[in-house]
């Protein structure tokens, strides 16, 4: 019998990514969304792209507790994958409780119901951001997290400790479950750190949709490329670094996306080693602003407009992956590279644009 994968958030633009890998690979999956930052646009493009028009889909709030109840009540669910939450930085700062709220109730439900029906594995989307500003690159999974900068930073990290706790707590129950009658069971746990996730699929079908004013980079390129916006500012030429301008590990969203199938076929064939762990996911490549801004120049044969600006707030000089751990223990390295990932961004924003 397949197994199945609740993705909570899986019409957005990690969730449906993995919700198509995750079909690829053979599972069966039920995508779960409130739709309070996209549409189902990129739903129906996980639909045209594995074929599959039967894909249950649930509008739900996962701050809902009963709403979440019901669904591992109707599906038998072999493991969850948590993405359903706010993600703006700026506006977590401007409105914390509203972050707070939404990004910890509605995992602390997803824990609960995942306890409540015999136990399950939870996988969940944590981020780079938990390492803050450090000198000692790239980062380990060992390497000290920093306090959080923004309340966004701050719920991934309560959250990993939320869900390290409800492992440990839950180690000893029960697991049966009798029709009719759930017992509580063990939770295990696998928090994924991304660092910065770029790019669509290659079938253009699928890719990130901001709304408004995008604050991620790859998207401000692509937008101000197509017209959309005059002209990219790119915060800071005065860091520390070989060009002045800031370093990431910019990750393709398919890589990024097998990633999770493996960690999801880690918990679900019983190979994990402990029973809550944590992975980098990640190039291991740094990247500087410009050296982006040249690679989409050049790959897509477009000019883009864009001049210095100051530093932004909160901003990190620079970070980027070890990821030997997930290469070891998930079998799992990212293979595209960066100039594959920025032609699959441009052939998106040129499919939105309907001039594909
Ligand atoms: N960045 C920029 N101009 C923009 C958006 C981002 O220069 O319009 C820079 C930002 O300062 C950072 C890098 O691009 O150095 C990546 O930013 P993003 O918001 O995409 O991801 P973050 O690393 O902040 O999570």
């Amino acid at each position: 019998m397949k197994k199945r994968v609740l993705v909570s958030g899986g019409a957005g633009y990690i969730g449906s990514h993995v919700t198509v890998e995750l079909i690829q690979a053979g599972y069966d999956v039920v995508v779960a969304d409130n739709l309070s930052n996209c549409d189902l646009t990129c739903f129906e493009g996980v639909k045209k792209i594995t074929g599959k028009d039967d894909i249950p889909f649930e509008k739900i709030d996962c701050c809902d507790y009963d709403a979440v109840d019901r669904l591992f009540s109707e599906f038998r669910i072999d493991a969850v994958i948590h993405f359903a939450a706010f993600k703006a930085v700026g506006e977590s700062v401007a409105e914390p409780l509203k972050y707070y709220r939404n990004n910890l109730v509605s995992f602390l439900n997803i824990l609960d119901a995942s306890k409540n029906h015999g136990g399950c594995n939870v996988l969940f989307s944590s981020s780079a951001t938990v390492y803050g500003e450090t000198d000692v690159l790239p980062v380990t999974e060992q390497s000290p997290r920093q306090p959080a900068t923004s309340p966004y930073g701050n719920t991934k990290q309560i959250s990993e400790d939320i869900l390290r706790d409800t492992v440990k707590a839950t180690a000893a129950y029960g697991a049966e479950v009798m029709a009719g009658m759930d017992r509580q069971g063990p939770v295990k746990g696998i928090a994924l750190r991304y660092f910065n996730p770029i790019g669509a699929h290659p079938s253009a079908l699928i890719g990130e949709l901001p709304r408004g004013v995008p604050n991620n980079l790859v998207p401000y390129i692509t937008q101000t490329a197509i017209g959309k916006r005059e002209c990219l500012s790119i915060f800071g030429n005065d860091y520390p670094t070989p060009d002045g301008t800031c370093q990431r590990d910019y990750i393709d969203i398919v890589d990024l996306a097998k990633a999770h199938v493996a960690a999801v076929a880690r918990m679900v064939e019983g190979k994990m080693k402990k029973d809550y762990e944590i992975f980098n996911v990640g190039t291991g490549r740094p990247v500087s602003v410009l050296e982006l801004v040249n690679a989409f120049e050049k790959v897509n044969g477009v000019k883009l407009n864009y001049k210095f600006a100051p530093r932004r707030a909160g901003d990190v000089t620079a970070i980027w992956a070890d990821p030997t751990l997930a290469e070891k223990e998930l079998g799992w390295k990212a293979v595209r590279t960066v100039e594959e990932t920025l032609a699959s961004a441009w052939a998106w924003e040129k499919h939105l644009a309907g001039k594909a």
